[in-house]
């Protein structure tokens, strides 16, 4: 480990109370594995993608995303990667995009307590491009991190790039959108990305929008059935 990695990490442990992270744990290679188990919290996670040069994305970044709304939440919301809003902020899903999402979970009453929302790839891909293979391949070990932390019911897969991310399908979203999953004993439905739904604005019946709002109601009813089970 270089001597900046240890600086960053005292600098960090002088700002927020101390994470239970081992420092030699950082991963700075996407050869090193990422263990199941290596985190005990967002915020230990946080603080290492924030270190992270796992992939190239690390290099531009400004912060890394790790995510926001509730991590016990039962419905996760996977998208793609950050974009400027986010990777300003550090929040995901801040921007249009991100107001879009919160009215589509408002329709079926719920909020950010219901949920948790993160992205494929936790650092901003330049010009807002499509994340590579290789940089997903990188970032997937802290995905399956959060996921196991949070434990979800549903996940939600925002646009092909989550959907290819996570499940590996690579099938067009408007063939696979409003379609169950099943991964790893989980539940997953692929849907529209909010940020194709500006660029698609008609509310017709059968429009992306259309689409949209039948599938966020099947993922609603899905949910109620598996609380009433609880
Ligand atoms: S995108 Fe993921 S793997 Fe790549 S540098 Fe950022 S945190 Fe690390």
């Amino acid at each position: 480990m270089s001597n900046d990695q240890i600086d960053l990490f005292s600098l960090a442990e002088d700002s927020q109370p101390a994470p239970a992270v081992d420092p030699d744990l950082i991963p700075t290679s996407a050869k090193v594995p990422i263990p199941p188990g290596t985190y005990a919290s967002m915020e230990a996670m946080s603080l290492h993608c924030n270190q992270c040069q796992r992939c190239e994305l690390g290099a531009t970044r400004t912060h890394a995303v790790v995510g926001r709304g509730n991590p016990q939440a039962d419905l996760m919301i996977v998208g793609e990667g950050p974009g400027q809003n986010e990777d300003e902020t550090g929040l995901p899903f801040v921007g249009k995009a991100g107001q879009l999402l919160d009215k589509i979970l408002e329709s079926v009453k719920l909020s950010e307590a219901d949920v948790f929302i993160c992205n494929i790839v936790k650092c901003r891909p330049p010009g807002n491009r499509t994340p590579t293979q290789e940089e997903m391949d990188a970032c997937r070990p802290y995905l399956l991190e959060q996921i196991r932390m949070v434990d979800p019911r549903i996940i939600l897969l925002s646009g092909a790039s989550a959907v290819r991310g996570l499940v590996g399908d690579k099938r067009g979203i408007t063939k696979i959108r409003g379609e169950w999953l099943e991964w790893q004993d989980r539940l997953c439905m692929p849907v529209f990305h909010p940020a194709y739904l500006l660029r698609n604005p008609s509310r017709e019946k059968g429009s992306p929008k259309w689409l949209m709002w039948q599938d966020i109601q099947t993922v609603r009813t899905k949910l109620d059935e598996l609380r009433s089970q609880q």
